[in-house]
């Protein structure tokens, strides 16, 4: 039965609920729709601007802020002030170690493969819950100015984004009350945005270059029947128009014979000479010079000083685009279209740097800080079946993976991929010498697998006993055109092997996906909290684990006091292991962690001292 219900907004018909596209961006989040008239549009809900800034705000009565509103705390009430997430989702600690002092928050540093969380006062928040601020956001500013409930959504991510964000970004949208329909690159959304790609016999190969406020990344995209294919991507995770920005406060610093590191210890100030130089680098988009003042301080750039300043940066950029031409195996020849993404491309120089590069002029039509929301509410529309012109491949409808710790689904072919398809994970053991890895393989979109539908399990035998953590198990699924999934598991070490075929919508009916999705809708908040506290208990586990393993082993290297203070936590964390307080959880965790981690490296030095001694005469 089609649902027909009117949109309030815009007092038409409107034949099916509507699915927005969002662009969750590092500096700024859109979100986008498709209006009766066919027209992809940005919502500005009650004039409050098109752009929301990524910025989360955290005030000591714990409410919390996103956008503009948050934005302004940025410089003075920075350990509340969460900039720039995205960089954290679906990473580990070791991933963003170098770049730790970029973060003013408190990131968490346990130096464990496990994902980072970020402390604000006493809570503890994952990327993934912090992101999900930001995407409910931007669905209640749909839904006020849609006055229609949203719940579905296309949220797009960077080309280069692995399984693990991409993982994450999903999770987020699941929290935030999103059923995430699909997760499409950015390059991709882009090139839908300016028509390329829609047609089912076009063929071509494009590159899509997008400088943001803090990133840049350039991809090299092969479109054949409707698909899009990743060549190759290249980029800076630290490099965009920031720096643009702290180029011009440089030299302005420098041009009045400021003390900088006064006014960097001057908030205020350094906060408001930060603005007036974004200021001035937006007006020397259109104009040759800027000229103003801050607090008296003369500040002016005409755009020929500006393009100096930046030219290394640019330069960075065009290097990029040859290495990713380089690893695609191709020239700027190959290239049938330059499409430019991201509000630095804004910047004259920019545009001019990057169609010289390529030969060709580049397509700059489309706002390029909207053409990524504008291009994800075209695939979302697709995916809606509202094109009868665009042919709607195959995909899968339910998610499908296999059960982790604590009786999680861990997604490895996400719904709605397209079909055929192969995608795989890596996993490794939790006990000490174990030599079986039970392989249980579950259908469905509910963070339990309790609640998902089980298509098969084995056991993967004769893993050499090793450590846990050290096995490195392959997962791989394979799901072929005709519907049949073959799972299979590999250690890599021994190469022992094993595998199942399984046909996952044998047996099953429409109204059975319909109803399995259904759930996981209405119980989506419920799932991604319960998942998180599994998370918390399982980590927390984990450790006392290794904390015992570690006394057992090393207590020799211990004082009386050290050891009883560390039996002490671990008992503390023990008794919280079966708790549902997942903030007092991690906080313990986090508390044993930081008292037991400078053993090891003691550990690591009397190892060290012993080979010294073995060595000398
Ligand atoms: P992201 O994808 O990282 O979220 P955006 O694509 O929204 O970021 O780009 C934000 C950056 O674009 C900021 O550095 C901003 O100053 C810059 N920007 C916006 N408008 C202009 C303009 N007219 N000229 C130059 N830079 C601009
Ligand atoms: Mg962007």
């Amino acid at each position: 039965m089609a649902k027909v219900s009117i949109n309030l907004a815009t007092g038409s018909i409107q034949k099916e609920e509507i699915i927005v596209g969002i662009d969750l961006g590092t500096t700024n989040s859109l979100v986008a729709f498709i209006t009766p008239e066919q027209e992809p549009l940005i919502i500005n809900d009650s004039g409050k601007g098109l752009l929301v800034p990524s910025v989360i705000h955290f005030s000591p009565s714990g409410e919390i802020s996103v956008g503009n509103e948050a934005k302004e705390f940025l410089i003075t009430d920075p350990e509340n002030t969460i900039f720039s997430v995205k960089r954290l989702l679906g990473r580990s600690y070791k991933d963003i170690e170098s770049h730790k002092d970029f973060f003013s928050y408190k990131v968490i540093d346990d130096d464990t493969e496990s994902l980072v969380k970020v402390k604000v006062g006493d809570t503890f928040y994952t990327p993934i819950e912090l992101s999900s601020l930001i995407l409910k956001e931007l669905k209640e500013r749909a839904e006020h100015a849609l006055k229609t409930p949203v719940n579905r959504a296309v949220i797009t991510v960077p080309a280069y984004f692995n399984d693990s964000q991409r993982q994450a970004t999903r999770d987020a949208g699941k929290l935030a009350g999103i059923d995430v329909l699909r997760i499409v690159n950015e390059p991709t959304a882009a090139s839908l945005a300016y028509g390329i790609g829609l047609s089912a016999n076009e063929s071509k190969t494009i590159a899509v270059y997008d400088l943001g406020g803090g990133t840049f990344d350039v991809s090299i995209l092969q479109i054949q029947n409707g698909i899009f294919e990743v060549l190759a991507t290249n980029g800076n995770t630290y490099l965009g128009g920031d720096d643009f920005d702290r180029a011009i406060l440089n030299y302005w610093i420098e041009q009045n014979k400021l003390d900088a590191a006064a006014v960097s210890a001057n908030k205020e100030l350094a906060q408001a000479l930060r603005l007036k130089a974004e200021e001035a680098k937006i007006a020397l988009t259109t104009q040759n010079l800027f000229n103003d003042t801050v607090n008296g301080i003369p500040c002016a750039i005409t755009r020929q000083v500006f393009e100096s300043l930046i030219a290394d940066k640019v330069q960075e950029t065009i290097t990029c685009c040859k290495n990713a031409l380089a690893d695609a195996g191709l020239t700027t020849a190959d290239i049938q279209e330059v499409i430019m993404v991201g509000g630095s491309t804004r910047t004259p120089f920019v545009k001019q740097s990057v169609s010289e590069f390529f030969k060709r002029p580049v397509h700059d039509q489309i706002n390029p800080d909207q053409v990524v929301a504008l291009g994800a509410a075209i695939q979302a529309d697709i995916l809606a079946g509202n094109r009868k012109d665009i042919l709607l491949l195959d995909v899968t409808p339910l998610s499908l993976g296999i059960e982790t710790m604590g009786g999680l689904m861990d997604v490895i072919i996400p719904r709605n991929a397209k079909v055929p398809t192969k995608a795989g994970r890596q996993y490794t053991t939790s006990v000490d010498g174990q030599v079986n890895l039970k392989v249980a393989v579950y259908q469905g979109e509910r963070d339990l697998v309790k609640e998902n539908r089980k298509l098969a399990e084995f056991e993967l035998k004769g893993i050499p006993a090793m450590p846990a953590g050290l096995p490195k198990v392959d997962i791989n699924f394979l799901l072929n055109a005709d519907g049949i999934l073959t799972v299979e598991a590999l250690e890599l070490r021994s190469g022992v092997k094993q595998q199942v075929e399984v046909k996952p919508t044998y047996g099953l009916t429409d109204n059975q996906v319909e109803q399995m999705l259904m759930d996981s809708i209405t119980h989506a908040k419920d799932d991604v909290s319960q998942r998180m506290i599994i998370e918390a208990q399982t980590e927390a586990s984990q450790m006392v684990y290794t904390v015992q393993r570690f006394l057992e082993k090393n207590a020799s290297y211990l004082s009386e006091q050290e050891i009883s203070h560390t039996r002490k936590l671990t008992d503390e964390l023990k008794s919280l292991l079966q708790s549902t307080d997942k903030d007092a959880i991690l906080k313990k965790t986090d508390e044993l962690n930081d008292f037991t981690r400078p053993f090891a490296e003691r550990l690591m030095d009397e190892a060290i001292g012993k080979a010294m001694k073995g060595k000398s005469i």
